[in-house]
This record gives C-alpha cells, structure tokens and sequence, in this order.
C-alpha cells in the first residue's frame, strides 16, 4: 500500500492536526491517543513515511528503529508504567483493524489489563 501523506498522523507530523506531545525525538513522536481505552494510552509513531510495521520493518534504518524502539520504552518508563507493566501493541494491515495508515504502536497502561487472546 502506498503511504497517504495526507493522513491524520501526518497532519499531526506537520503540525497541522493538534497533538498532545509527549515525547519527540530526532525520528521519533509520541502523544496521548485522542480516545483513551486505558488511563495512560499513548501512541508512538515514527517520523518517517511508514504505513504499518511491516513496511517499518523492513526499509526503516537501523537509527529509526533504534529510536522508535527506545522511545516506547522511555515513555512507558515515563509515565510510570514499567513497574506494574503494561501492553504494547501495533494493528497492521486489514485483518487487525488498523485506522490509520502510518505506523503507531499503542502504549496501554495505568490499570491492570485483560488477557489479550486474538
Ligand atoms: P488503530 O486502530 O490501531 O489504527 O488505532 C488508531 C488510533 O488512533 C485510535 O486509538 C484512535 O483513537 C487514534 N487517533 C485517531 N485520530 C487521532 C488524533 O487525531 N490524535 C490522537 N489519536 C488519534
């Protein structure tokens, strides 16, 4: 699938959509899911061009991985979240319901969660 700039994760990259930002780095941002399904439920997406993991997966740089990667960890570990643990999670693609066309891992916390079956 080709990546559709004019999606809304694209829109909040250029700052034409509003995001609660809470973290941003070099390849890397991260902001609070308009639609909390938890009391923390952040989304990290990468800068760059990506519609789903698996594209992320396979022409994303090792430094766009490296910080994509770190940046979960540190806002999970910002908010609080790694000592009672929490959940991360990527849709990709129809069968997983994904919305929106540009790579976002979901950072679910703040409560104890359900078992996660598919
Ligand atoms: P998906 O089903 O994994 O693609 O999840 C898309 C997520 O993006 C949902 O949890 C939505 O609530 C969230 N979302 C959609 N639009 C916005 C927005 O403008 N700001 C923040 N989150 C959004």
């Amino acid at each position: 699938m080709a990546y559709d700039p004019n999606n809304i994760f694209a829109k909040i990259l250029r700052g034409e959509v509003p995001s609660k930002k809470v973290h941003e780095d070099e390849h890397t941002l991260a902001f609070h899911d308009i639609n909390p399904l938890t009391p923390s439920h952040i989304l990290v997406i990468p800068k760059g061009p990506y519609v789903s993991f698996d594209d992320f997966s396979e022409k994303a740089s090792d430094a766009e991985i490296a910080a994509f990667t770190r940046a979960i960890g540190k806002v999970a570990r910002d908010h609080g979240l790694a000592g009672d643990g929490y959940r991360i999670l990527a849709n990709i693609g129809e069968n997983a319901h994904q919305e929106v066309p540009h790579l976002h891992v979901h950072i679910f916390g703040g409560k104890r969660l359900g078992r996660m079956l598919p």
